[in-house]
């Protein structure tokens, strides 16, 4: 090898070396803010104690809005503006009613919840005979003949055999989103849905349901698991029971809403942009503190760590409050539509939407290319645990960005106990560990870092 050739690669190995350095030493100076400094923790509580649950129309959702604007201009971001969103607006109404009736055992109240987007029964309720199931497959098998003025319970349970809770959330997520229409087809006059937990307990599980257009919309609760077994229990024992429920929801006009959008300009790139969001509305129990307003608190705090030790972005990164996930993704929706109007290139998004817990690493949807670029900073990632860099799921709010051709990329935090919580009144603030949470939000901006940095 000539001499000046072998210097140059020295030279090249020495820059590459530097580089690497720089990048370690960038990386524990994010984390020893947000764990030293962090502000996730005191943002998240105000979203949670002051504000409260944040249902897409309702004012607690535009108070949302308003703090979250306030926050980031406080924090200094260069640019943070509001994008206009029509959202739909269902409200709950009163207390729902769900009893076992004429059954051997006598009437028996269960806990049940009606299922967002859910036409209600009305003060007269609703009273039919029950017919189980355990998947939509089956209600063809049954035919209009017994399932006919019935109310169908769909009972098959999470499977606890996914170490990965959110595969087992989405293998029995069919019953709820799709079954109540189903049902409707072949004559069902409502639906009970068992929670989407793996918990067993009495609490239940809300949670959106999509009726299909041009099908009779039929009332839909979620009963708690111990309800579900119980129900299930009393319709073998005796065929003719009855079930009451009684749901006063209903679905409103449309109402202005808006996504929240903060941003850090970038010094070499500005109009390439790395997007790290959660979404705000949460559902109208508990106060949404795990779904979603650790990830929105956590999207903040990645951007606001970037300011406050002054490592200056080359590209711009924007932290996005989608909202409207739980009943429409209208806020991602219009979030992707007027990226694409405006033609701005986004390279990544990142969101946190499994809950503010202990962070595990990075699902990633992207091509294998950019995935073996993010896995290559493994090593990086290794001291702050983040160790599960694999081919997964980005998360609903920034899906709708897909034809654009960002990498997608969801947070993973440990997932076993999300569904303990999610959509449900035990969704509080008093469930998220500070530290949990501040290490998700500092994970989140070191990924962004890397990719900020050597882009994909
Ligand atoms: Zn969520």
């Amino acid at each position: 090898m000539k001499k000046q050739m072998l210097v140059a690669l020295m030279l090249l190995f020495s820059a590459f070396a530097t580089q690497a350095q720089n990048h370690e030493q960038n990386l524990r100076t994010i984390f020893d803010e947000a764990l030293t400094n962090g502000q996730s923790y005191p943002m998240l509580e105000y979203l949670s104690l002051n504000i409260g649950h944040r249902l897409s129309g309702s004012p607690s959702a535009a108070a949302a809005v308003e703090y979250t604007r306030q926050q980031m201009e406080a924090y200094g971001f260069d640019k943070v503006y509001l994008q206009e969103v029509m959202v739909p607006h269902w409200v709950r109404g009163q207390k729902e009613i769900g009893r076992i009736v004429n059954s051997k055992f006598g009437s028996q109240d269960v806990s049940v919840i009606a299922l967002g987007n859910s036409v209600g029964t009305g003060p007269e309720g609703l009273l039919a005979e029950v017919i189980e199931v355990q998947s939509l497959d089956e209600l063809e098998k049954l035919g209009k003949k017994n399932i006919e003025g019935k109310i169908v319970f769909f009972n098959r349970p999470m499977d606890p055999k996914h170490i990965h809770t959110g595969h087992a959330y989405g293998g029995a997520g069919d019953q709820r989103v799709k079954g109540p229409s189903e049902a409707a087809k072949y004559g069902a006059v409502g639906a009970i849905n068992r929670s989407l937990t793996l918990a067993q307990n009495d609490t239940p599980h809300t949670g959106t349901l999509i009726y299909e257009e041009g099908v009779t919309q039929i009332p839909a609760v979620a009963i708690s698991t111990v309800g579900a077994d119980y129900l299930s229990r009393t319709i073998k024992a005796n065929k003719a029971m009855k079930f009451y429920m009684e749901t006063h929801c209903e679905m409103l006009p449309d109402v202005l809403s808006y996504n929240v959008i903060g941003e850090l300009t970038g010094s070499e790139k500005p109009d390439e942009y790395i997007v790290v969001g959660g979404h705000l509305d949460s559902w109208d129990v508990g106060d949404g503190s795990h779904d979603d307003g650790a990830g929105c608190v956590q999207a903040i705090e990645a951007v606001r760590v970037f300011k406050a030790t002054g490592i200056r972005p080359k590209r711009t990164l924007r932290a996005v409050m989608f909202m409207n996930e739980e009943n429409g993704l209208r806020g991602g929706k219009e979030y992707a539509r007027v990226a694409k109007e405006k033609g701005e290139k986004h390279i990544a998004a990142l969101e946190s939407d499994s809950g503010g817990f202990t962070p595990r690493g990075f699902g990633i949807k992207s091509s294998p290319e950019v995935l073996t670029k993010i896995q290559s900073w493994g090593d990086l990632l290794a001291p702050y645990d983040l160790r599960k860099i694999v081919k997964g799921y980005g998360g609903a709010d920034i899906n709708p960005l897909e034809d654009q051709g960002p990498a997608l990329i969801g947070l993973m935090p440990d997932s076993q106990r999300y569904f303990d919580y999610h959509h449900t009144a035990d969704d509080t603030f008093d469930k998220v560990n500070k530290r949990e949470l501040e290490l998700g939000a500092a994970s989140m901006a070191a990924l962004i870092y890397l990719i900020d940095q050597e882009g994909l």
